[in-house]
């Protein structure tokens, strides 16, 4: 679309069972916010718009397990995240959440619309029934295998591990989440939107119509479940816990969350025209308005294929006009996770690293999971600040505030005639708010800061150059020169920094006192402005930016890191159910002796096995153990260990073994011999039994 009359910019709905990290900031909410606030601030009209999503299955689990209600889940969390957007600047128009009346009503109408029109299949199906608990099973009430990938905890709506959409009866061995049993099919009706048949409009609109502008990694999801066929698709579901299917026969029925979020951002969207006196219609059914949806690479079938098909049914919104979704961060190379509590809560940052949002902000930003999962490293976001933020932004600003200060009281100085490097700095500067938009307006977040930073650059290298305060004793005129010149450049920085800096550009505006007046910019003055500073301007004194993060500082993160892996290792410790039973007679032809390893050297060409020279008391055997990512080779010669000896002999990679040594895990998960009690006089040969007696 080439000049949209406005923008409806969406950030997928945070589920409220949890705060907000930095794979959700970094991934939906930053991007999201950075498009919103520049395009504000090149005057278009925006409805952001984001709230809280309330219902599914997953909540109604969570309260179930600390005793509570469904309500007192979401009210806890829906106020956590609201309060974490505000903290860190992200800025909508309106955040709602699901449970409001307004979006009960909005969801319920869409549906009856469908519903009117013939749009949905009713069907009674069989599915999954927990006897026990009087329930039917769907979504995440019921794990088990993928069908697809063969990940063994898939959910019976999605597959984490591989991100197929599911029907819980697809599941291979399926397991009710809440009894552990195993299912029974019990029949019962709901409506399936019939995606089959919208599968010809998506392929047009989609893969022909958006093959160049949608990122690829959206682009070929896409393609790839299209390719794959698709099917209909329940939208209700039997829980008691969500919107209430608006029709007769639907007792005891709720619209499926899926459904009903994505209409959460229309119902966001009314109460926020509502408020400020506009017409939201314009916002959702304009086709001269641009929508756009942010989200996370999870979210990609739910808003490229889902929901369209919705709003084409339904016949009259407009559909959007892209998807950027970004892949996943990871926290220092683990995938983030809210069950294992591996993640950085915003809240906590917040603790931290007070009045730091920027640094947050811009670290998630620059090293953004764009086109590929990324990875967040507490190293790299010191580096972040220190080298970029600290030494080139921070430093350049200082020293313009110090010097202007110093020399003119802080008043912004006449220049001179302008040199061939000021000139050529200006122009610069000017051509700066073009090629960050080009980046913003494609999607490229992570090379638009990188631009910002160049500015920074530009301006720090001039200084450099130019030094004024070599020239301040000698040549008055062009020191005034040099320091317009560099005042331009800040006040730039202060008008382009705001869709990624928001705090930082508040900072920088209050301090060169440009919030009002002529000294004002929007995001185009930059470039068609003769002056952006104008000469006799008074700005404030230096405030530092941005300050050095010290090296403690980031070891005591990773501290915590540490520390939430060792808590969340022993909590999931997994005890290997017991095997069947077996007799005596079993378990004694088991011949298990106390043996030394006399030598050991590497499998050629095998990372894991070892190549041990076991002294039995019976002989002096070979036998291969899997233990060399544990144990180097010097490290287990001499050492006591508890060998099986009657084990039939196996050849491995060429090597005859004959035997095994006993090993166990210890809590970090590394391996440990089984080695007889040193302290008591054990001879090799010396056989294991039971009772802990033994007999030579
Ligand atoms: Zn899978």
């Amino acid at each position: 679309m080439n000049h949209p009359k406005r923008y409806t910019i969406t950030a997928a709905l945070p589920y409220t069972n949890g705060a907000i990290h930095i794979g959700h900031l970094a991934g939906v909410y930053v991007p999201a916010d950075i498009y919103a606030r520049y395009l504000r601030l090149t005057g278009k009209d925006v409805a952001f718009i984001c709230g809280s999503d309330e219902h599914g299955v997953p909540i109604t689990i969570k309260a179930k397990k600390e005793g509570v209600s469904p309500q007192d889940i979401v009210d806890k969390y829906h106020a956590i995240i609201k309060t974490s957007f505000e903290d860190f600047g992200i800025s909508f128009d309106n955040y709602s959440r699901t449970s409001a009346k307004i979006h009960h009503d909005t969801a319920q109408e869409f549906f009856k619309t469908l519903y009117d029109k013939g749009e949905f299949i009713e069907e009674t199906t069989e599915q999954l029934y927990d006897e026990e608990a009087e329930q039917f099973l769907a979504d995440r009430f019921v794990t088990g295998t993928c069908p697809k990938c063969g990940n063994e905890e898939a959910y019976g709506d999605q597959c984490e591990k591989c991100g197929s959409s599911l029907n819980a009866t697809d599941l291979i061995n399926p397991k009710s989440a809440i009894t552990g049993n195993v299912p029974t099919l019990k029949q019962t009706k709901h409506w399936f939107l019939p995606l089959d048949k919208h599968e010809a409009f998506l392929k047009e609109w989609i893969l022909v119509g958006h093959k160049k502008d949608w990122k690829p990694n959206v682009y070929g999801q896409v393609k790839s479940w299209i390719d794959d066929g698709l099917r209909p698709r329940a939208v209700t579901r039997d829980l008691d816990w969500g919107i209430p299917v608006p029709v007769e026969g639907a007792e005891g029925k709720v619209l499926y969350v899926w459904f009903d979020a994505p209409i959460g951002y229309i119902s966001s969207t009314k109460e926020w025209a509502e408020r400020v006196g506009k017409d939201w219609e314009l916002y959702w059914k304009d086709k001269d308005t641009k929508l756009v949806h942010f989200i996370g690479k999870d979210n990609i079938v739910f808003h490229c294929i889902i929901f369209p098909a919705m709003l084409k049914a339904e016949g009259s919104f407009i559909l959007p006009d892209n998807v950027p979704a970004n892949e996943f961060l990871n926290l220092e190379g683990n995938k983030l996770s809210t069950s294992k509590n591996w993640a950085v809560w915003l809240p906590e940052y917040l603790e931290d690293f007070p009045n730091q949002q920027d640094v947050l902000r811009y670290a998630l930003t620059a090293n953004a999971p764009e086109t590929k999962d990324n990875d967040f490293t507490w190293k790299d976001f010191q580096a972040r600040n220190n080298n970029e933020l600290v030494a080139i932004f921070g430093n350049f600003i200082n020293r313009v505030a110090v010097l202007t200060d110093k020399y003119y009281d802080g008043i912004v100085p006449e220049p001179s005639e302008f040199s061939a490097v000021d000139e050529e700095t200006l122009a610069a500067v000017k051509a700066y708010p073009e090629v960050i938009s080009s980046s913003i307006e494609r999607y490229r977040f992570r090379e638009a800061s990188h631009e910002l930073l160049n500015l920074a650059r530009l301006g720090n290298k001039y200084l450099a150059d130019e030094e004024p305060w070599k020239l301040v004793k000698t040549d008055e005129a062009r020191t005034k020169t040099i320091m317009f010149v560099s005042l331009q450049i800040a006040s730039a920085l202060a008008t382009l920094s705001e869709p990624f800096l928001p705090f930082t550009s508040d900072k920088l505006k209050a301090m060169l006192n440009i919030n009002s007046g002529d000294a004002k910019n929007s995001w185009n003055d930059i470039s068609s402005k003769k002056v952006l500073l104008p000469t006799g301007h008074q700005i404030g004194k230096a405030e530092l930016l941005f300050s050095k993060i010290e090296d403690d500082t980031i070891q005591a993160q990773l501290d915590k890191l540490i520390a939430s892996k060792k808590a969340n290792e022993a909590a999931n410790r997994k005890v290997e159910p017991q095997k069947e039973t077996i007799t005596f007679e079993d378990f004694s032809k088991l011949d298990l002796r106390v043996g030394t390893i006399i030598s050991a050297e590497k499998m050629p060409k095998a990372n894991k096995l070892l190549v041990l020279k076991i002294d039995t008391g019976i002989d002096i055997r070979t036998i291969v153990s899997g233990i060399a990512e544990s144990f180097t080779p010097e490290e287990v010669v001499g050492k006591r260990v508890t060998v099986l000896v009657n084990l039939a002999p196996r050849t491995l990679r060429g090597v005859e073994s004959e035997g095994m040594i006993l090993m166990t895990e210890s809590e970090d998960g590394k391996l440990v011999f089984v080695n007889p009690d040193t302290s008591t006089a054990l001879s090799k040969g010396d056989a294991v039994v039971p009772n802990g007696l033994h007999i030579s």
